[in-house]
């Protein structure tokens, strides 16, 4: 799909070519040469068939089976941190709605209704799906068709993509639709993994997230803020958030405070906030420029995320 006529590669997110960066065993990772993108990406991509048998093997085996989970979901406890981080940046989440977009067994919404939020979730695997559906007051759905089938006309306050980005297809595209589905001044959080961590720069292909045959993408600062744009977000800014893992031992806390310290930490998360075009119309009567917004559909007394300065 990417590929060139000469054996070599372009990039997706924006057409220079790509060199070979690293030979997995299930495939290889191209990094595009555009010093203003340089996203990798994994050219080829496993087919639905073969993705599909890794996401039961690797995240999602059948109950009763008896095999290791080698890619765990997120703990309860890290995430609860990031909301209670989200509350102290925002104020009180209880009432806003939610989607979790690749919500996997829904730990994310389970936490998100401690606080008070009204949550949705978006799984495509059937096994991951169904132990998601059944956590109350949680609407869980196969694709965002789905949903809109379901729900026609829904907004969200809040939608998450919590070390998502990285196993889409086609991440803008998907992030564009999902952008599309926030109330006006709502906000979408990426989470995923920063290729210029020390440990991907350190294990080069024998680092887990260029093993793990479910990453199609692989993301730095640079490239995801790309992708970002390509969404159409105009607004939007990396979120620094130091989480504390509490099964780590004194000597990885004080190493992952420095790494967090130097911006080589694992982890990178970015807020990006709907901003509807503004419509300049000009009065011919007065010859004064209006800027109007585009209308907002929601209930004027509905509860709103606080819009506050991206910082
Ligand atoms: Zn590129």
């Amino acid at each position: 799909m990417t590929r060139n006529a000469n054996g070599g590669a372009e990039c997706p997110l924006c057409g220079h070519a790509a060199a070979r960066h690293l030979l997995l065993v299930h495939t290889t990772v191209w990094r595009c040469a555009a010093p203003d993108c340089g996203l990798e990406f994994a050219v080829p991509q496993l087919d639905e068939e073969a993705l599909a048998r890794f996401y039961a093997d690797l995240y999602y085996p059948a109950n009763g089976n008896g095999r290791e989970v080698r890619f765990e979901n997120t703990p309860d406890s890290i995430l609860r941190q990031v909301f209670q981080k989200l509350e102290s940046r925002f104020g009180s989440l209880g009432g806003l709605r939610l989607l979790d977009y690749g919500c996997g067994r829904g730990p994310l919404l389970r936490v998100s209704l401690e606080f008070g939020m009204q949550p949705a979730g978006i799984e495509q695997d059937p096994e991951a799906r169904a132990v998601a559906a059944k956590i109350p007051g949680a609407a869980v759905y196969q694709s965002i068709d789905d949903l809109q089938n379901a729900e026609a006309g829904a907004q969200f306050d809040l939608i998450t993509l919590w070390t998502v980005v990285e196993h889409l297809r086609n991440p803008w595209a998907d992030l564009a639709r999902l952008r599309a589905l926030l109330c006006p001044g709502g906000w979408l959080l990426i989470s995923t993994m920063d290729i210029r961590c020390l440990r991907a720069r350190i294990e080069r292909e024998h680092w887990e997230n260029y093993e793990n045959p479910t990453h199609l993408y692989y993301f730095d600062r640079i490239s995801l803020a790309r992708a970002i744009r390509a969404a159409g977000f105009s607004e939007f800014s990396e979120w620094k958030v130091k989480i504390s893992y509490a099964h780590h031992g004194f000597v990885r806390r004080w190493l992952y405070r420095i790494m967090f310290a130097l911006g080589l930490a694992d982890g990178l998360f970015y807020l990006c906030k709907r901003i509807d075009q503004v419509e300049r119309t000009e009065d011919t009567t007065s010859g004064v420029n209006h800027a109007s917004a585009q209308p907002d559909q929601r209930p004027e007394d509905r509860k709103r995320i606080r819009v506050g300065p991206l910082t």
